[in-house]
């Protein structure tokens, strides 16, 4: 019998009781509000236990009660149970996830929707100085390098910007962004010191060698220099011998000049103005062009005329590559379309060849250092794999980035895009009213 059948059997027969004494004493509405009135009290009473063993939290065992009030106790007590044991193992794992965190060797922060510290790890106070009390706080006031600050503001956390710890000047962090969640964004910040300390001493190694060989490099290629002018006296064996030394040296040349651009690429201090880069790219241009193999193959295109901040030197090295690549890696009469143009979000260079092109594979890697791409040509191509480093490097000194696409076997485009914000204003513009908005260089 249901819990509810019960209790209205033992209700219906305490009214067959007082119905039958009702009867026989005369009394049955008297003895019905008598019963009913005793039905009440002990409901009310129910309901004052309950509450009270409620109120007081509903852990202690339960009091000693029959019928549905059992079954309501029962399934209260087994249901408060329930949320106790979900409640330790949740705690467990919460507690577990902080000790994790907290020994870990990286600095980790919990980060509101208005970059206030929710919550900071040990390492956190120890390497970004952060306090328990800064909990709430923005971590803008309290870690104030404009980069970082910059940094947190783009919402482009791709790549880890690098600062100096705010306790220790001499302690290099790599701080990076993961956002998660509804607004929520983990904070978190290695120590790099030892790679930017090997980094620094791989920079160091490779100027200091590149610099050393100069000297030697230098004679040697004076001395091979004066024996091909006495060519006449040499034996046939030895002057082709002193040929190709002479041919090696200049490759170690270039390699060495390549090497030191590099490093100076990558450790020199910026110094920049506003470039005509339109007279910069009609010059390298008309350089390569004058180069007897090159006669006629260059197009330029000035879509636009203007000028950028930075550095001459480097933005010549970066374009130069380029164009020397895309005469290099394309047949000797096809042509190269060299851009310059203003879209929305950027300012473009674009180099643009019908050459042997580049495969997906290949594409993320040409620009590492002594990366050549193995194919079997019928003549062999001379380089040594450094020209599109240096034009990584170019561009990340002017906040550009190098755009690569390729259809293996009709061409590769080239593109340099630089930020909007790059743009110049020129000192006059005399100069640029004569420069025409499209050369042929095989027109000259
Ligand atoms: P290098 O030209 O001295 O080999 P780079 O760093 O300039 O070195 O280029 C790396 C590699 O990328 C080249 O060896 C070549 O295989 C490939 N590459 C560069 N530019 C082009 C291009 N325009 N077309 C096809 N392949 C190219």
């Amino acid at each position: 019998m249901g819990i509810w059948q019960k209790e209205f059997t033992s209700a219906f027969l305490l009214f067959l009781l007082v119905l039958v004494l009702g009867g026989l004493t005369g009394l049955f509405i008297p003895l019905l509000l008598l019963l009913t009135l005793a039905l009440l009290v002990h409901q009310i009473f129910q309901i004052n236990r309950f509450e009270r063993w409620i109120r007081l939290g509903g852990r202690s065992q339960y009091p000693k009660t029959t019928g549905v009030w059992e079954e309501i106790y029962y399934h209260v007590y087994r249901l408060k149970k329930s949320e106790k044991r979900r409640k330790k193992k949740l705690g467990k794992v919460i507690d577990q996830f902080r000790q994790s965190t907290e020994a870990l060797p990286d600095a980790a922060v919990v980060l509101g929707a208005n970059d206030e510290i929710e919550w900071a790890n040990k390492t956190a106070r120890s390497v970004l100085g952060l306090q328990q009390s800064d909990k709430g706080q923005r971590i803008p006031n309290l870690i104030r390098f404009p980069e970082f600050i910059r940094y947190l503001k783009s919402g482009n956390y791709e790549e880890a910007v690098i600062l100096p710890s705010p306790v220790n000047s001499q302690i290099t962090l790599a701080v990076r962004v993961v956002s998660y969640g509804a607004g929520l964004r983990l904070l978190l910040a290695q120590d790099v010191t030892q790679l930017k300390k090997m980094e620094r001493m791989r920079k160091d190694f490779v100027a200091n060698v590149s610099h050393e060989l100069r000297t030697p490099l230098t004679v040697m290629r004076g001395y091979l220099e004066t024996l091909q002018d006495m060519d006449d006296g040499l034996s046939p064996l030895l002057s082709n011998s002193v040929r190709q030394m002479y041919a090696q040296t200049e490759r170690m040349q270039n390699l060495v000049d390549d090497l030191l651009l590099l490093t100076r690429l990558e450790t020199q201090q910026r110094k920049t103005q506003c470039i005509d880069v339109p007279a910069l790219l009609t010059q390298i241009c008309k350089e390569s062009s004058d180069m007897l193999d090159n006669a006629g193959r260059i197009e330029l295109v000035l879509d636009t005329q203007v000028h950028i901040v930075g550095e001459e030197s480097s933005l010549r090295s970066a374009f130069s590559n380029l164009l020397s690549n895309a005469l290099k890696y394309s047949p000797e009469d096809a042509p190269v379309k060299v851009r310059w143009y203003q879209t929305e979000e950027a300012v473009i260079l674009s180099v643009e060849d019908q050459g042997e092109g580049i495969a997906a594979t290949d594409i993320p890697r040409v620009s590492e250092r002594f990366y050549r791409i193995e194919v079997k040509r019928s003549k062999k191509i001379p380089g040594i794999g450094l020209g599109l480093a240096i034009v990584k490097h170019a561009l990340m000194r002017h906040d550009a980035r190098l755009v690569i696409t390729s259809d293996l076997g009709k061409g590769s485009c080239f593109s340099c895009h630089f930020p909007i914000g790059q743009i110049c204003k020129p000192k006059t513009n005399a100069v640029l009213k004569d420069t025409p908005q499209s050369l042929y260089l095989n027109d000259h």
